[in-house]
């Protein structure tokens, strides 16, 4: 990681090293945490972030739905990401708010005295699952580990103890020699990558799981939704069985650190010509000619952050 000059912390920007917690902090202990990834960009008009709104809004949502109260509003907690991308003067950078329970007592259930504290560190980052992926796309497996569903936690939620299911699903795959893990539901319908959501094509017609299969609603999935209708492109959201994934024509993940990534093979078995498909090639220059300026920002995603 590329450490940079100071972090946003309740409310002020402090220098990196005087951002420390205590080893008696809740969210050490349980995992009570809530967060963002959120990413900045250099475009032709300058540098901005990329649905910033709408990452917010999810952190606040994520925050709701596990009762942790906030103390700063969505649009504060928006100004306090432009402020650590201005302060640390970066572009191509992964901003990452984040809430937890600090440290108190350690009762499972927080108690009044444990507090709740906010951080927003940004850094410079490049391409997540490696740049010959991007253009090749990456060898993906079908993880021993399901998604643990909503039946258990508020799956929608990005919270910090869910990515225990995510990194057992990401590093099991890794260990094995794939880039990535695909965990399924309890029902055996296609979910989510340990970071990204996942998009198959058939016969011109893109497919993805639903809310209900067990996925974050992911804001790059979203958009690249919109994108796809947008170039008039079909797009079915719909519970997925696995062995689609082998017979899809086309396969690619999204996500804000994954982006828009190809997937050339499942389990060994290659999904179409074994390579980045057509569509797939369509959508990702699509989604990054939003900062090149080749796609029009006609939904306002680009939130710019001036050089002071
Ligand atoms: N699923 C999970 C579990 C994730 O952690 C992420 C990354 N936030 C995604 C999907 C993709 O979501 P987004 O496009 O909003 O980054």
């Amino acid at each position: 990681m590329n450490k940079s000059k100071s972090i946003w912390m309740n409310g002020q920007l402090i220098p990196w090293d005087s951002a420390n917690v205590h080893v008696m902090s809740h969210a050490l202990h349980y995992g009570t945490s809530i967060f963002e990834g959120v990413r900045s960009y250099k475009t032709k008009d300058g540098r901005a972030i990329f649905r910033l709104d709408a990452h917010m809004k999810r952190f606040c949502e994520s925050a709701k739905m596990y009762r942790i109260p906030l103390e700063q509003t969505q649009e504060e907690l928006m100004q306090g990401c432009r402020d650590t991308i201005a302060d640390n003067n970066l572009y191509n950078a992964y901003i990452r708010p984040l809430t937890f329970y600090g440290a108190g007592s350690l009762g499972v259930v927080p108690s009044a005295d444990v507090p709740v504290e906010t951080i927003i560190v940004a850094f410079e980052w490049g391409n997540y699952l490696g740049e010959e992926g991007m253009t090749k796309g990456i060898d993906v497996c079908v993880s021993s580990w399901s998604r643990t569903t909503s039946a258990s936690i508020p799956v929608l939620a990005k919270a910090g103890g869910h990515y225990l299911n995510a990194m057992l699903i990401g590093g099991e795959a890794r260990r094995h020699g794939y880039v990535e893990g695909i965990s399924v539901t309890d029902k055996g319908t296609i979910s989510e990558g340990s970071a990204e959501n996942v998009f198959l094509i058939r016969d011109g017609v893109i497919y993805t799981p639903p809310l209900a299969s067990a996925i974050l609603g992911g804001i790059t999935r979203a958009s690249v939704m919109t994108l796809a209708k947008t170039m008039g492109l079909e797009v079915v959201e719909q519970a997925l069985p696995r062995e689609l994934m082998y017979t899809a024509d086309e396969m690619f993940l999204t996500g804000t650190a994954a982006e828009v990534t190809p997937v050339r093979s499942v389990d060994g078995i290659e999904v179409g010509c074994g390579s980045r498909g057509p569509i797939t090639e369509k959508l990702q220059s699509a989604f990054f000619g939003l900062f090149d300026g080749s796609t029009e920002d006609q939904w306002g995603w680009l939130d710019a952050v001036p050089v002071a």
